[in-house]
């Protein structure tokens, strides 16, 4: 399994510090604990920008079992971009994972499958792998639209990304009604659309591919639901917003992960 803390645009750099490091002092011991019965997990702390360079130096390079992700990044190599910031320049600070295609930067910043494929291809040229955001509204899914959007949201972000490529992608799986809202998706609606992003993965490449690329479920994951959200079939992890935000909510999930069976 695998969790990733989705800090969004919270916590200055020295609030950044003071959770990166409760978190690390906390879970490190209990990542690298991992019996045959129990689950391993991976952490991923995805500050803002400005606090990448502090939190990398908090997490302990001998334990990989928590790594540094980011929340965005450009497409275009260094050049003439006011405010942005490319994949190069994460990948020095020591970043191993990029979320793309969140359904805010898709809401407030025109983000669009052609943008996230571009930043997939300059993520994993960069050695970065990418956790890429699908999910559907609630029109759609009232609509009975669910299928078809994420099926056009996979097709498009993947356009011209190989099988040995896709296998560095992560995708979270994040309807936009979920996230926020203090009303996660079901376990039978979770499983329905992970089940269907695998048969989607499995005809864009083939099923052994499929079955390597992670699944992620994200929209008000917490505490109370992450022990059953954890047992359904085809999740590999979770991305985790609003509770990723305070220590011992965010370690609370991920105990939950852990303490679930193999
Ligand atoms: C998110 O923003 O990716 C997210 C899943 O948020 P929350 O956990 O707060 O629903």
């Amino acid at each position: 399994m695998i969790v990733v803390a989705n800090w969004k645009m919270f916590h200055t750099p020295s609030q950044a510090e003071m959770l990166s490091k409760s978190l690390v002092s906390t879970l490190s011991p209990k990542l690298s604990q991992v019996t045959n019965d129990s689950q391993a997990c991976e952490v991923v702390i995805c500050p803002p920008y400005v606090s990448l360079e502090r939190v990398k130096t908090i997490l302990s390079p001998a334990d990989s079992s928590i790594r540094l992700g980011a929340q965005d990044l450009h497409w275009e190599e260094q050049s003439a971009r006011t405010g942005k910031v490319s994949a190069d320049m994460l990948a020095d600070l020591g970043v191993a994972y990029v979320i793309l295609g969140h359904s805010e930067q898709r809401e407030y910043f025109h983000e669009n499958n052609s943008s996230v494929n571009k930043k997939i291809k300059a993520a994993l040229s960069n050695n970065i792998k990418a956790i890429i955001c699908v999910g559907e509204s609630i029109e759609q899914r009232e609509m009975g639209k669910v299928n078809d959007i994420i099926n056009k949201q996979i097709l498009e972000c993947f356009l011209g990304i190989s099988k040995e490529e896709a296998i560095k992608c992560l995708i979270a799986y994040e309807p936009l009604w979920a996230i926020g809202t203090a009303k996660a998706a079901t376990s039978s609606e979770v499983q329905e659309v992970h089940a269907y992003i695998r048969s989607v993965l499995s005809d864009l490449y083939d099923h052994e591919t499929a079955t390597k690329i992670q699944i992620l479920y994200g929209g008000s994951v917490k505490e109370e639901n992450a022990a059953d959200l954890a047992l359904i079939r085809d999740v590999d992890g979770f991305l985790v917003g609003g509770a990723s935000l305070v220590a011992e909510k965010f370690k609370a999930i991920i105990m939950a992960v852990l303490s679930s069976p193999a």
